[in-house]
């Protein structure tokens, strides 16, 4: 099992090794802007890389938005970021499910999400697996809860699709960890990244707050049993910079190598 974190873009190898980590995760422009990203000068290095890339989306994308001026552009940003991830190397591409406005129809944010593939497909299709992520807030969410969940897979059908699970995210969005891998299983087929954070926010809060893996309100030990059940790759997102993420990596590591 690859276990990594999620790191500064300037030089992602540096912040793999100071962590002593097999797989990075980061952004390749500004995650709260628009602005497409630019081709990376290091992309043959990275491509050469022993570690395992994963690119995170901005988050200002929101193809399920019934908002054209934000759907839209959406689409177009999520496709050169793919682009972009797929020029360096990167495993998949990972990106919010993304929400509704209060009052409008969920079901047209999940047609929103299939367009969103028909949009791609037009030009080829994602070059890399792009990998939908839970996320923790909202009344009006795509992947808050397993419920919309399966309806977003649904209304994908039969476009190639991947899935991140992370941890706090369902814990403070209102799904009980103990068997989540299976439920999430049987609705999407395949976990392909986990995030594994602890969560600061408690049990269906909504609050997506971050923690180190024995921080936090989420018992370490069913933490270690979910990322341990899901079987993917694992990329924390947690507090600390490099002692704190390199402290998770290592107590995953040892979790994880203690019951194999
Ligand atoms: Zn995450």
């Amino acid at each position: 099992m690859r276990i990594g974190a999620h790191v500064d873009p300037t030089d992602p190898l540096a912040e793999a090794a100071a962590r002593d980590a097999e797989a990075v995760q980061f952004f390749l422009a500004d995650p709260q802007g628009w602005k497409a990203p630019k081709p990376r000068e290091d992309a043959e290095r990275l491509r050469s890389a022993d570690v395992d890339l994963y690119v995170h989306a901005p988050y200002v994308i929101n193809v399920a938005t019934l908002n054209n001026r934000i759907r839209i552009p959406s689409r177009k940003l999520l496709l050169g970021h793919a682009t972009a991830a797929a020029a360096v190397g990167a495993k998949g591409l990972i990106v919010h499910g993304g929400h509704v406005n209060a009052g409008d129809d969920l079901a047209v944010g999940f047609d929103n999400w299939r367009k969103t593939f028909a949009y791609a497909g037009d030009s080829g299709g994602f070059p890399l697996p792009v990998l939908i992520e839970n996320t923790a807030g909202g009344d009006n969410a795509c992947a808050r809860h397993l419920d919309a969940l399966a309806r977003l897979w649904d209304a994908l059908g039969d476009h190639e699709v991947g899935f991140c699970l992370d941890t706090c995210h369902a814990y403070a969005g209102g799904e009980e960890l103990l068997g989540l891998v299976d439920r999430v299983k049987a609705i999407t087929g395949r976990i392909d990244l986990i995030h594994a954070n602890n969560s600061k926010g408690a049990f269906n809060s909504g609050q997506d707050r971050h923690d180190n893996l024995t921080g936090g309100t989420i018992d370490p030990e069913l933490l270690v049993a979910v990322i341990r059940a899901a079987g993917a790759p694992v990329i924390v997102e947690t507090p600390g910079g490099v002692d704190g993420q390199a402290a998770d990596i290592a107590f995953l590591r040892g979790q994880l190598g203690a019951a194999a």
